[in-house]
């Protein structure tokens, strides 16, 4: 009587944990019925590391690097299986502002969407100094256009579509240099280049505004954080680090 009761017990348990996992995972969902370019486009990218020097902005285990951005309130993005966390509850910043020339390493997935269109699927984008942003989308075997996935938002297409297939693991690797100005006036503008998954896509792109649209704005010649946005879409980010660069 004890063994069956026990034996229930524990099927429930089990049960609820498959109900809460598969919960979890359920924007992700799978994609076999998505036609795939290449066997590749569904393998992960593999997990780079931070190089020593880097400082961690997520790995995974908190968020303590990250603040809402009305610069007091904790994020309420949820750590997800993975060492990663997915979007909720609006955009979050890191707490420390950036300046001059990093890398920024960020790893993303997007959730597979086939009823959703345009920008309202996976959406979600890297803002560096809080201002200029690189989107993030499902733009998967799209002709690229400047809002798409890679683009940097409505100033430059990627040069090639380097997007790998919904739910699967994708990197940024973003070089980033602050615009410079000297007594008050901009003499160099903000520049990003952009490796997706390996293949770069934005080389040293002149940015010739002072905030994409959605941005942080502010005074362009100060530092800013690095945003990641909500874009009501649930998009998950893991192994996030930067590395200052001369
Ligand atoms: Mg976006």
């Amino acid at each position: 009587m004890r063994s069956s009761l026990s034996c229930s017990v524990r099927a429930v348990v089990l049960l609820l944990g498959c109900a809460a996992f598969s919960h979890a995972q359920a924007p992700y969902g799978d994609i076999n019925d998505l036609r795939v370019n290449k066997p590749d486009d569904k393998q992960d990218v593999a997990i780079v590391p931070p190089p020593s020097g880097a400082t961690v902005l997520f790995d995974g285990t908190n968020l303590d690097a990250w603040v809402k951005t009305d610069g007091k309130s904790a994020p309420t993005w949820e750590l997800v299986s993975g060492n990663a966390v997915q979007v909720h509850g609006g955009n979050i910043m890191t707490r420390k502002p950036y300046e001059g020339h990093f890398r920024l390493h960020v790893e993303f997935r997007v959730p597979y969407m086939p009823k959703a269109s345009g920008q309202g699927r996976g959406n979600s984008g890297v803002y560096l100094q809080g201002r200029y942003e690189v989107q993030i989308l499902d733009s998967y075997g799209l002709k690229s256009l400047d809002n798409d996935c890679g683009g940097i938002y409505k100033v430059s297409a990627p040069k090639v579509n380097a997007c790998k297939a919904p739910t699967v693991w994708q990197s940024y690797d973003i070089d980033f240099r602050a615009p410079i100005f000297k007594d008050g006036v901009k003499v160099e503008p903000a520049r990003i280049s952009v490796i997706q998954n390996g293949q770069p896509i934005q080389e040293n792109v002149k940015i010739n505004l002072d905030n994409t649209v959605a941005g942080m704005g502010g005074d362009p010649s100060k530092p800013g954080p690095i945003m990641l946005q909500d874009h009501g879409n649930p998009v998950q980010y893991r192994n996030i680090w930067l590395l200052p660069l001369d």
